[in-house]
């Protein structure tokens, strides 16, 4: 569903990276839309662990709206590979 919505106006094969139009060529623009793909689609939040609130407020700072947690992520998903050895840094407002 979720799915379906983004790709609205969009090209079947390369999804929400369909906006660069014939740009860039399409090994890249399928590289695009990976990443895309995963920064629009429902994350969990680490902390209270519901699904679909995480929301990003800036480039590689993240939201839930359920518990309000703010945490810094990846620019373009609330993970990093790399923040999985360091522990979470937790600003509660
Ligand atoms: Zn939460």
């Amino acid at each position: 569903m979720v799915n379906q919505v983004l790709l609205m106006g969009r090209t079947k094969v390369v999804g929400p990276a369909g906006k660069f139009g014939a740009r860039y060529g399409s090994t890249l623009r399928k590289k695009v839309r990976d990443i895309l793909l995963k920064r629009y689609s429902s994350q969990q939040c680490p902390f209270c662990g519901y699904t679909g609130g995480v929301v990003r407020v800036s480039v590689g700072l993240w939201t839930c709206r359920k518990c309000g947690a703010v945490w810094a992520g990846g620019a373009y998903y609330h993970r990093t590979e790399i923040s999985k050895y360091f522990p979470k840094v937790v600003v509660r407002e």
